[in-house]
C-alpha cells in the first residue's frame, strides 16, 4: 500500500495548511477528512436537519456527492469550499461527527484516497482509526488561544466577521467534544509524534514533519 503520513490534532491547529505544504513538497495525494464531516453537516442543514437525526446524517454521508479540487470543493457540482468553513457548519459537523454511523459512512471513502505515490492525511482519528498502519503520524497541538486567534484572523482575511470571545468558547467546545466522545476520541496515536505549533511557524513546521519523514 502507498505510504501515508497522518496529522491529527485539535481544530485549528494548523493541520490542514500543514497537510498542503507537505504534500505539495512530496508530490502526494491529501486528504482533508474534516471537510467530509464539514460536507455531512452542510447537506444536513440543506435536507432541513437540525443535528439530531444520527440515521439521517449517516444516510447523507454515505451519499455525498462530492469532487476535490484543487481549488475548490464541490457537492452536487456546487463549489462549497467557503461555505463549509463557515462556524455553524464547523459546529454542527463536530456534533455529526461525534455519531459513529456516520463515522462508519465516511470510513471508506477516506481510504479512498491512499494511492501512489503516497497520502497525507489531517483530521482526528487519521492515526488511530482510519490510516492505523501509517509509517509516520504527527500529532499536531497549539494552545487553544493561539488557535482562537488564528481562526479569527482566518475568517476576517476571508470577509467573514468573527468575535474572538465567541471563537474561543466555540474552540473549548469543539476540543470538548472531540476529545471527550465515546467513538473514535482525538488522541494521540500511540507511536506518533507529538509537535507543538504554538510558538512556531508554518515552514518550521513543514520542516520538521519533512525531516521526520526523510529521517
Ligand atoms: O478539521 P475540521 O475543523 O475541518 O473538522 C470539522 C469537524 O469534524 C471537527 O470539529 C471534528 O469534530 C470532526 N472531525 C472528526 N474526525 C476527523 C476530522 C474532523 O471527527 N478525522
Amino acid at each position: 500500500a502507498a505510504p501515508v503520513i497522518t496529522i491529527d490534532g485539535p481544530t485549528a491547529s494548523g493541520k490542514g495548511t500543514i497537510a498542503q505544504r507537505v504534500a505539495q513538497a512530496l508530490g502526494w495525494h491529501v486528504l482533508d477528512s474534516g471537510a467530509l464531516y464539514r460536507l455531512t453537516a452542510l447537506a444536513v442543514l440543506r435536507d432541513g436537519g437540525d443535528g439530531t437525526d444520527e440515521a439521517q446524517a449517516a444516510r447523507l454521508a454515505r451519499r455525498l456527492d462530492v469532487r476535490f479540487q484543487p481549488d475548490a470543493i464541490l457537492m452536487g457540482g456546487e463549489d462549497v469550499g467557503a461555505l463549509i468553513r463557515q462556524e455553524e457548519v464547523g459546529n454542527l459537523a463536530s456534533r455529526v461527527a461525534a455519531w459513529p454511523a456516520v463515522r462508519e459512512a465516511l470510513l471508506a471513502r477516506q481510504r479512498d484516497f491512499r494511492r501512489t505515490p503516497g497520502l497525507v492525511a489531517d483530521g482526528r482519528d487519521m492515526g488511530t482509526v482510519v490510516f492505523p498502519d501509517a509509517p509516520l503520524k504527527i500529532f499536531l497541538d497549539a494552545d487553544v488561544g493561539v488557535r482562537a486567534q488564528r481562526r479569527y484572523k482566518q475568517l476576517k482575511d476571508k470577509g467573514f466577521s468573527a468575535n474572538l470571545d465567541d471563537l474561543l468558547q466555540d474552540l473549548r467546545a469543539r476540543d470538548a467534544r472531540d476529545r471527550g466522545r465515546a467513538h473514535a476520541p482525538l488522541v494521540a496515536a500511540a507511536d506518533a509524534v507529538t509537535v507543538d505549533s504554538s510558538h512556531q511557524g508554518i515552514d518550521d513546521v513543514v520542516r520538521q514533519v519533512l525531516d521526520l519523514w526523510s529521517a
